[in-house]
């Protein structure tokens, strides 16, 4: 079903800048003037919900050092301080944040991301976790999780996440091959990951995730082939397979990358289509745009059955409920709102250190943006459009434009829904953005990549 031939015109045709939609409307979109009192409008709104279960994010900002292809708000120390005067202001964050939620809420899903989760000291991850504990009722039946970076990992702190009740991990690998991690600036020998996931594995961990990355420098077909195989060889139950988007002039440390061995578009796409083919035929289902599931995990089954959504987090198999975030440059998700927290780590500090709350920019959403979003969601996730999702005339009028697409071979127009070709899952984004309303206000802005 995965084998479709793509051809060079195709690619060409299709890869137009876009957004990956991790949220809809777009973060370009959102309201600078959006600030603590709509925020607080944003928490009043949660808490008339009382039965709905949270999600809390966590962004942990450090690293031990700069890798050269990073895309992620990340500051890299080398003193422990400098984490422990962040903490503070978490624990400020959560402080000024969970009363207004209406009491300890119950979470049921909890995850760490970063940076690098595993650079926090022993004491500091107590901390952390002793913090959230205090401000929320954490399910340890849920989900809780966390990326750790198996270059700093160790069997010690794996005992540790377990202990506090962590079951699934996400370790950063992307490419095995020495030339590559030479050129993006992150060396990662295999034995290091390989001995990593086998301590996650024995000490209980319910899914471990496996990061890769396709697309970077002197990653040929040879190359990537191998470290599918090496990983598909440990087993875990779900991979991402990301796609780098090589963008210097907006994030700086991206200059410091090899580009001599970057593949082209059409060569790119092929790495992209190569893991498709052989980790399908390798027991896995290909879930959502760019993740992997092994068919018996839930994800794999959610997919199967419809019922996958996405949020900032990535996908879930949990309806979408309210994402509460805390930390640097975080996104939080509630009630129709989207807020996010100061990008800039001593501006965000200096907020709470006035017990202001960190937030610089947000938006409420509109009947039509909440529809939209559950469309694009749906169609992601799902890779099909019913057609009693379009709920008045222009978004009946943006599903004719995704329903024009059956010309091409990207959908198959059925009586009562659109549904997605596999050579259309190549292309789904070209789909979401028939249905995306704001595209002409963000057209061209940096959070744009092209889909190869
Ligand atoms: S890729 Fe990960 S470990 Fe490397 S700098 Fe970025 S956040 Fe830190």
């Amino acid at each position: 079903m995965n084998r479709v031939r793509v051809t060079p015109e195709q690619i060409d045709h299709y890869n137009k800048p876009g957004p990956r939609y991790t949220s809809y409307p777009t973060v370009p979109v959102w309201d600078h003037t959006f600030g603590e009192a709509d925020y607080r409008e944003a928490l009043a709104a949660v808490a008339t919900q009382p039965d709905d279960g949270l999600s809390v994010y966590v962004h942990l900002p450090f690293c031990a050092e700069r890798c050269a292809y990073c895309g992620c708000n990340a500051t890299v120390t080398r003193h422990p301080h400098v984490v422990d005067a962040y903490l503070d202001r978490v624990e400020r964050e959560l402080a000024l944040v969970a009363p207004q939620l209406g009491g300890r809420r119950q979470v049921v899903q909890l995850h760490w991301g970063g940076g690098t989760p595993n650079f926090l000291n022993e004491a500091q991850t107590r901390r952390l976790m002793a913090m959230l504990d205090e401000a929320f009722l954490i399910d340890r039946n849920g989900e809780v999780s966390l990326e750790m970076d198996p270059r700093i990992g160790s069997r010690a702190q794996v005992e540790l996440y377990r202990e506090l009740g962590f079951n699934r991990v996400s370790l950063g690998v992307q490419d095995i091959d020495a030339q590559v991690q030479v050129a993006i600036g992150r060396i990662q020998p295999f034995s290091q990951t390989e001995g990593l996931y086998e301590a996650c594995r024995e000490l209980g961990f319910a899914s471990v995730n496996v990061d890769l990355v396709y697309g970077l420098p002197y990653q040929t077909a040879t190359v990537f082939g191998r470290t599918l195989d090496a990983i598909i060889g440990l087993r875990p139950d779900r991979l991402a397979c990301f796609s780098y988007a090589h963008l210097p002039q907006s994030r700086s440390n991206q200059k410091q990358v090899d580009t001599n061995g970057l593949p082209e578009p059409y060569a790119k796409f092929g790495l992209f289509q190569m893991a498709v083919e052989r980790l399908t035929d390798a027991g896995y289902d290909w879930v959502g745009m760019d993740h992997f599931a092994l068919e018996a995990d839930e994800m794999a089954v959610a997919a199967r059955e419809l019922r996958l959504h996405r949020n900032f987090m990535g996908y879930t198999t949990r309806p979408a409920m309210h994402m509460v975030a805390f930390g640097v440059s975080s996104i939080g998700d509630m009630a129709g709102y989207y807020v996010q927290n100061d990008v800039g780590l001593g501006r965000y500090q200096k907020s709470l250190d006035a017990d202001k709350l960190p937030v610089v920019r947000g938006m409420k959403l509109t009947e039509d943006d909440q529809r939209r979003r559950a469309a694009i969601t749906h169609l992601m996730c799902n890779l099909e459009l019913p057609f009693a999702m379009a709920a008045d005339e222009a978004m009946h009028e943006s599903f004719l434009r995704v329903a024009g697409y059956a010309d091409e071979g990207l959908v198959i127009v059925h009586p009562d829904r659109l549904v997605v070709t596999p050579l259309g899952r190549y292309f789904v984004r070209n789909l979401c953005m028939e249905l995306d309303a704001h595209l002409s206000q963000t057209a061209g802005r940096p959070i744009f990549s092209k889909t190869v």
